[in-house]
């Protein structure tokens, strides 16, 4: 399994310029309100494939592309490194970045990037390429629970929450068995 490494931002939303080394292990992000922390998570929803500019709290997707005195940047680069494990990548590099680019126009491009001899190199992939590796590295960015989602387990009643505990644990299924052989 490839593992995340480093984010680098460039122009996203409030972060002109970032570069986090993610450790090995737990990693908290904390940071008073405002400061960015929800950012570096639509960061790395962006560049796991995210299509709709609301999921990723933005009007339209060029919202992403950091505003800053009445201005927009030209453009936002995220980068995320994985290690690549088992040369999972195909590509002779220890660590490996996935790059998404805006343009203002809202377009947006990958890339590939790794160092060979010291040197940055970068490939443009197609969609249908980046969708074929985000599937072979189990990358979907589909178990991320966002800030509302967590308020909203909180405040359902314990009975709504236990639906959808027995859901993920896989005991509905069984329930709906029982329910069934009973009624035989
Ligand atoms: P909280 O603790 O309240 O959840 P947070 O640390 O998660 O806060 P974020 O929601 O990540 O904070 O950051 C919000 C900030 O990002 C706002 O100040 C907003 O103005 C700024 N922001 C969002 N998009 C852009 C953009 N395109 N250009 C510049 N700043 C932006
Ligand atoms: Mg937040």
């Amino acid at each position: 399994m490839v593992t995340l490494e480093k984010i680098e931002l460039k122009n996203f939303k409030s972060f002109k310029k970032l570069s986090l080394d993610v450790p090995k292990g737990f990693t908290a992000i904390v940071g008073p309100n405002g400061s960015g922390k929800s950012n570096i998570v639509d960061a790395i929803l962006f560049v796991l494939g995210k299509t709709s500019a609301k999921k990723l709290r933005a009007n339209r997707f060029s919202g992403l592309i950091t505003y800053h005195n009445g201005k927009r940047a030209d453009f936002a680069e995220v980068c995320l490194y994985f290690s690549n494990e088992n040369n999972a990548f195909n590509v002779n590099a220890e660590r490996v970045g996935i790059l998404r680019r805006i343009k203002s126009s809202g377009e947006t491009d990958y890339y590939l990037i790794w160092k060979e001899n010291d040197k940055e190199k970068r490939k443009k992939m197609a969609k249908h390429e980046i969708i074929d590796l985000f599937r072979r590295l189990g990358l979907l960015g589909d178990n991320v629970i966002s800030q509302g989602d967590l308020l909203k387990i909180i405040n359902i009643s314990p009975i709504e929450r236990r639906k959808i505990i027995d859901e993920i644990s896989g005991i509905s299924e069984f329930d709906e068995k029982k329910k069934k052989a009973e009624e035989e």
